[in-house]
């Protein structure tokens, strides 16, 4: 049954619409984005379609295909942050900031469907979040332009959910295009689409889902972004955006015995200097020199930052034991998904490796794919 069949299916009349929009893996530029620093994302070809139609009464009616809660149904006007802990709170979550902001959003119903493996690190919630946003600003003729757009999931995200993200997930999701990676600038939201085709250089990106989801990580994840507005406020910056990589020594100094944040700062700064050298490297067309960059960010996120953990580290040292051009963990870390450059080769031979080495090693099969820069939200029909 396709999409809008379930739709009719389930609410009675066709939807008015179809929309999709897709999950994300980063490929550079890991915590910078609550830092006003830089991210390197693509769009992944998984997405989250959205069949939708309006409706005048006021009530939201919300349905997934991938939950087994059968169809939810709210009221706009009672909906208010953090009443929702439930799936439902991410697209009910968009429907409040767009009312927030001023758009007289009435109601729609949605059903959804979503080949975004969740809690992966891949961003099945923005693409849950873009996707309801896309439809509704289409539907409404609101005319939010796309940064706009990801800056409401965001706040979705943040105020309605309760998850403090960044705002890359969102912007990913709804600006990337085709064959490009997103050069975003997280303080202006600058952006710049460098071409990324790395089929037809014989490469690959792998992706590999680790499978595990590690208990603490939401915990963790709020005590490094405390960390660092601790190292900015300590060093008199607004955001560690704004200390120079070529200052980075000095600042470490002024941070004195401040052993944990002096290692958060040396992340981020150094961090935000790979996104710069891997979109050079990239525009000069030297792909496979971005490989040791990647590794000396997995570094980074292991020993400084030390959000990764053992199963991350299990597929990064076995891939690069095998022959792979460079691996790192992306997105928050404590498990989700690590990214794998291989020569096309070499891919079969790096993804064997590491499947044995999980088996060896008693963990859970790992899944993985080959990431293919892709489109970012769009309307099918
Ligand atoms: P990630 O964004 O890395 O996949 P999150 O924890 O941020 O992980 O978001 C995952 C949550 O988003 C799920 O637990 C679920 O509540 C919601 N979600 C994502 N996709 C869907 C979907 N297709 N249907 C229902 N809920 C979804
Ligand atoms: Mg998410």
């Amino acid at each position: 049954m396709s999409i809008a069949e379930k739709f009719e299916e389930l609410y009675g009349s066709a939807p008015e619409g179809v929309w999709a929009a897709p999950g994300r893996v980063n490929l550079i530029g890991e915590h910078t984005d609550y830092n006003d620093g830089f991210v390197m994302p693509f769009a992944l070809p998984h997405t989250t379609v959205a069949a939708v139609s309006r409706r005048t009464d006021g009530v939201l009616r919300l349905h997934s295909a991938d939950v087994e809660d059968g169809v939810v149904e709210l009221r706009v006007d009672e909906i208010a942050p953090r009443s929702d802990t439930g799936w439902t709170a991410y697209p009910a979550g968009v429907v409040w900031a767009l009312r927030e902001a001023g758009h007289a959003v009435t109601g729609a119903d949605i059903h959804l469907a979503s080949t975004v493996p969740t809690g992966a690190g891949l961003s099945s919630s923005a693409a849950l979040e873009v996707v309801t946003a896309l439809a509704l600003d289409e539907l409404y003729e609101l005319g939010i332009e796309r940064p706009q757009l990801a800056r409401l999931c965001q706040r979705a995200e943040n105020m309605y959910v309760g998850a403090p993200t960044g705002i890359m997930d969102q912007t990913a999701s709804a600006c990337c295009e085709d064959g490009h990676a997103l050069f975003l600038d997280t303080r202006d939201l600058a952006q710049q689409q460098i071409p990324f085709d790395l089929a037809a250089e014989g490469m690959r990106l792998l992706v590999v889902d680790t499978r595990v989801k590690h208990a603490h990580s939401d915990g963790e994840y709020g005590k490094r972004r405390a960390g660092c507005e601790k190292g900015a406020a300590l060093l008199g910056v607004t955001a560690l955006r704004d200390v120079a990589y070529d200052e980075l020594d000095a600042a470490l100094e002024r941070l004195g015995d401040e052993e944990e944040v002096r290692r958060l700062v040396r992340h981020i700064v150094t961090e935000n200097h790979r996104v710069e050298r891997v979109v050079s490297l990239l525009k000069a067309g030297d792909t496979r020199a971005i490989g040791p960059v990647l590794n000396e960010g997995h570094a980074s996120l292991r020993d400084d930052f030390r959000i990764s953990c053992a199963e991350l580290d299990l597929v990064v040292d076995t891939a690069l034991s095998a022959g792979a051009l460079g691996a790192r963990m992306t997105g928050g870390g404590f498990g989700g998904s690590a990214i794998v450059l291989v020569e096309a080769v070499d891919a079969e031979t790096v993804t064997k490796a590491v499947e044995e080495a999980f088996a060896a090693a008693g963990y859970t099969a790992p899944r993985v794919f080959t990431a293919i820069p892709s489109a970012g939200a769009r309307r099918l029909s």
